[in-house]
């Protein structure tokens, strides 16, 4: 009988490596990944390789790595590259800047949640303000000096309560007191820390 995948592990294994998506699982064993390698997924996913990957092969993938990793449809990336490039900024930067500075996302590296998903359903549920003003979109693109709260209610919320401790520290970039965040400033790209190549989503793009 085949085994059931979760779909978002299917997304890691499908793109070959972590992608985080699965909060706290995704730094504990159980995880598809940590157990079996990145296989590809379904029934020849064992004979398919992630190697021998065309020039466009590789730039895709990196590209479908990091809308998986943000949780982001197609129309909406590619509006993030097009504002990206319109910048007189490095174009690679400033689309690794706007993708960090999503709400869901600002939610995320607070620390206030372990995954991304769970961000924009606290987002989504109206449990988020934005400088005293609700906001239920999880795309708002932030600012620095704006400060982010969290509702009364969701603190509360078993996957939240346990992450409001000074222990748990935001990214460098952000400040944080309880329930309440501050965009201190603009991340710098060492500071996203991930592993996603900008420089080749960008050369998919501008094929
Ligand atoms: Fe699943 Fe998380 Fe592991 Fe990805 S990193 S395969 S989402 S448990």
């Amino acid at each position: 009988m085949a085994k059931y995948i979760d779909p978002k592990c299917r997304l890691c294994r499908r793109e070959g490596v972590k992608l985080y998506l699965k909060g706290e699982r995704c730094f504990s064993p159980k995880c598809p990944i940590e157990k079996k390698g990145a296989q590809i997924p379904g029934q020849h996913g064992k004979k398919r390789s992630h190697g021998r990957l065309s020039g466009y092969g590789i730039q895709l993938r990196e590209k479908q790595k990091a809308k998986r990793s943000y949780g982001i449809l197609e129309n909406q990336f590619h509006t993030y590259y097009e504002t990206a490039i319109k910048s007189a900024q490095n174009t690679g930067e400033v689309l690794m800047q706007l993708l960090e500075s999503r709400l869901d996302n600002i939610i995320f590296r607070l620390g206030f949640v372990s995954s991304r998903s769970l961000a924009r359903q606290l987002v989504t549920h109206g449990n988020v303000t934005v400088d005293g003003k609700k906001v239920d979109i999880a795309s708002y693109i932030t600012k620095p000096g704006q400060t982010i709260k969290l509702s009364e209610k969701s603190t509360k919320f078993a996957f939240v309560s346990p992450n409001l401790t000074e222990k748990n520290v935001p990214a460098k970039w952000l400040s944080k007191k309880g329930a309440e965040g501050k965009i201190d400033r603009l991340p710098t790209r060492d500071e996203i820390g991930s592993d996603i190549k900008e420089n080749l989503i960008i050369e998919f793009y501008s094929r």
